[in-house]
């Protein structure tokens, strides 16, 4: 996501105040309330715990220390979560309500989101680690802006009259038309990389299509989905329209996912996983839509605005530690300004402050967890075993939490690990490229197509890459801008559906056509 449309400014300042890490900094005090009391489940709009009575623990990523235990939800806590969905969705009130208030109900979640932006910041940064201003100003406000864009649409969900007439009857008259109608109960199955910012992108669009909920957020980041929960019934939303379980993917997410009285699914994370809900998914052929990873090419032209495309291709991988579904991981520069890119991107990766999130001077926080950490450093030492160079950082940090150093890899090549695969850390591969023919069949080299970027001042070519490359999003002298009214989604195994925008409302409605002999 982009903060500010000229990363540039904000890396300008970094050489004039070197510090690679940022000191530790406690959690605020005015989170302890929150913190302290039961965190348990949202269903039928009660507060309950795991039938089965288990909880399970989440941890402060710059700290390792636990911060909470979480009920540990399974498949016997889906089936009542069903169930009071099942109970709104087909006996109402959800479904018999219009959309006009419908509409007043999804602006005023937006309204408290933002009323609550600093608590739901510093959740956000606790179980996340990502720094406190990026969750604030990106993460909170986007999900703010996501119900108030959401709202309006609740109002605006119309179908068609058309002209019909029979080939066998053409004296016959009808009057035909098709209604725009909720899929049902939904599945909502989220990642821990924006994990307010993922809630908001599923549940706002269900809600305002008349869908009920069941949503999962994932196991390293349930907090502020918990928090969100309280917001939504304190908005007036009513009992079982949004329900939410915490627990694991293969215990509550698969229940949810192959549950036959639900009637979709919505899913963002792995595309491993993506493939493990499609396959669930067949027992009752709910729908399903996924928004999966990535491995998106960013490419930089020798005619670009070399300070900007320098600062933009740090920002589209360094931000969010790198755990951008959609984050420059494979940076393609032409072969005259190769070097210099790479020292200008390394330069920025070795001044950016690492630290605690709760540290105003931190640019960059630890990965979300023991596991994605050791996936990170195991791929920077396959990267350097395959013959990849760390132009800068290569490595962890030595200190507690799941810090590694933003890292730039030269002397990639498109066999290597690094390279094909997702890291889902703040890793970038450079490699040069010589013309646009051979650019083209570079970028497109990859199973993944969610997005890509192109700097370069000659607008032609910059079009030229927008046709030619295959990834559902483009961003030109720019990377990772998002708005709730643009579409966004995956080419090839990056995903079906789209989310945001009035594409995403198509995830979520099913057509009928009615038809009256007159
Ligand atoms: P997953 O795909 O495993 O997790 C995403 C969500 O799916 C979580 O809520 C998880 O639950 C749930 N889940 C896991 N297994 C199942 C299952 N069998 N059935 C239903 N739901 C399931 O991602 P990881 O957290 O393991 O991250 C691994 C890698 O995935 C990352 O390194 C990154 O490459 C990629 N990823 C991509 C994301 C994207 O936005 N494209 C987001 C996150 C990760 P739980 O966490 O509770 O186990």
């Amino acid at each position: 996501m982009c903060l500010n449309p000229e990363p540039a400014v904000r890396y300008k300042n970094l050489k004039e105040c070197p510090m690679s890490v940022a000191t530790n900094s406690p959690v605020p005090e005015s989170l302890q309330p929150f913190l302290s009391s039961p965190k348990k489940m949202l269903i039928g709009g009660k507060w309950v715990d795991a039938k089965s009575g288990k909880t399970f623990e989440v941890f402060d990523p710059a700290s390792d220390q636990v911060i909470a235990g979480v009920a540990e939800g399974d498949a016997a806590d889906v089936e009542l979560a069903v169930a009071a969905a099942r109970k709104a969705f087909d006996q109402g009130p959800w479904s018999k309500m219009g959309g006009s208030e419908r509409s007043r109900l999804i602006w005023r979640i937006g309204e408290l989101i933002e009323e609550h932006a600093d608590e739901l910041a510093q959740i956000e940064t606790l179980d996340n680690g990502k720094p406190f201003a990026v969750a604030k100003a990106a993460d909170v406000a986007l999900a703010a802006d996501m119900f108030r864009y959401m709202a309006g649409w609740a109002t605006k969900i119309e179908g068609n009259t058309i002209p019909i007439q029979l080939p066998y009857a053409p004296e016959s008259e009808f009057h035909a038309f098709t209604l725009r109608e909720p899929v049902g109960v939904v599945g909502q199955i989220i990642p821990w990389n924006f994990p307010l910012l993922m809630a908001a992108w599923k549940l706002a669009p269900a809600l305002t299509t008349g869908c009920t909920v069941i949503l999962k957020p994932a196991e390293q980041t349930p907090l502020s989905a918990l928090r969100l929960g309280e917001l939504i019934l304190q908005a007036g939303v009513p009992d079982g329209v949004v329900n939410i379980i915490t627990g694991f993917g293969e215990t509550a997410g698969a229940a949810i996912a192959s549950h036959d009285q639900i009637d979709k699914v919505a899913f963002t994370g792995s595309t491993e996983v993506g493939k493990l809900i499609i396959n669930a998914a067949t027992g009752n052929l709910k729908r399903v839509s996924l928004e999966l990873g990535g491995k998106s090419p960013n490419v930089i032209y020798d005619d670009a605005d070399l300070d900007s495309a320098i600062a933009g291709a740090a920002d589209a991988i360094f931000f969010n530690q790198g755990e951008v579904c959609s984050a420059g991981s494979r940076l393609f520069v032409q072969k005259g300004v190769y070097d210099e890119v790479v020292a200008g991107v390394s330069e920025i990766a070795k001044n950016l402050k690492v630290g605690s999130g709760f540290d105003a001077s931190t640019q960059m926080g630890p990965l979300v967890s023991r596991e994605q950490f050791d996936r990170v450093t195991g791929y920077l030492k396959a990267g350097v075993s395959e013959g990849a160079e760390a132009a800068a950082g290569g490595s962890a940090l030595d200190r507690p939490g799941y810090f590694v150093q933003p890292t730039v890899l030269k002397n990639a090549s498109e066999d290597m690990s690094v390279v094909r695969e997702e890291i889902f850390g703040p890793v970038v591969a450079a490699m040069p490229f010589g013309d646009e023919a051979e650019l083209v069949g570079q970028a497109n080299n990859t199973a993944y197509g969610l997005a890509a970027g192109i700097w370069t001042r000659d607008i032609s070519k910059a079009h030229r890459f927008a046709k030619a490359v295959k990834a559902g999003s483009v961003w030109i002298n720019c990377y990772s801008v998002f708005d709730a009214a643009l579409p966004f989604g995956g080419y090839k195994q990056s995903g079906w559906g789209r989310e945001m925008g009035h594409a995403v409302l198509e995830n979520y409605l099913q057509t009928k056509s009615v038809c009256v002999s007159l």
